[in-house]
């Protein structure tokens, strides 16, 4: 099936129809279009299994994003300390990575969507941010799944994207809990180690 895109209300229109073209009713149509700015939506809604679908859209997105930042210093890090770690003058480092287990001397262990989004106000008043609008493909995700995106933080690429996956708030919401539990855990175990 053929998406021709001649403006702005044919546009709207895909994007407006896009839970149709998610549904069964789509699962055995091919889609391609004339218009580049929806490719990878539409190459998203050619993949028909849901898991891999998720997985192709949490992917771009995280790589639409660190193209956007690639060989910027946005936070501003000097020795391990980021603009507002540097403007407190206090002993941490790392900026909002300090307390994650998924950080390394490397810097992140992962791919973590909601991260890669994230910017203080500190970031925002230095340099120019990549905007929710930009990111399309964030329209192939149900409103569940959006708030999942915006606010799952410390959390690995696999969990995040079956986090995504599994159809249930709740479940989402007791595995956010065994995982902070988790993190608070290890941070106690390292104080003490370290005493
Ligand atoms: S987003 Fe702000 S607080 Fe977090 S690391 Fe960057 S500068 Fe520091
Ligand atoms: S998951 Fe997020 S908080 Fe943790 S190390 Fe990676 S970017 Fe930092």
């Amino acid at each position: 099936m053929k998406i021709e895109i001649k403006n702005q209300k044919d546009l709207d229109l895909f994007y407006r129809k896009l839970w149709l073209y998610k549904s069964l009713f789509y699962k055995k149509v091919t889609f391609e279009t004339n218009n580049k700015s929806i490719k990878p939506i539409v190459e998203a809604l050619n993949i028909k299994r849901r898991k891999q679908r998720i997985t192709y859209i949490y992917d771009k997105l995280c790589k639409q994003i660190d193209d956007f930042y690639k060989g910027k210093n946005i936070c501003g890090f000097k020795n391990g300390k980021c603009y507002v770690q540097q403007k407190l003058k206090n002993n941490y480092i790392n900026g909002c990575c300090r307390f994650c287990l998924n950080q390394s001397s490397k810097g992140c262990t992962t791919s973590n969507l909601t991260c890669k989004l994230f910017t203080c106000s500190e970031v925002e008043k230095r340099c120019k941010i990549i905007k929710l609008e930009e990111l399309k493909l964030l329209k192939l995700l149900n409103k569940r799944q959006n708030i999942i995106a915006k606010t799952n933080y410390f959390t690995k690429r696999e969990t995040f994207i079956n986090d995504l996956y599994i159809s249930s708030f709740v479940i989402w919401e007791m595995r956010q809990l065994f995982r902070i539990i988790k993190i608070y855990i290890k941070i106690r175990l390292l104080k003490v180690s370290f005493k």
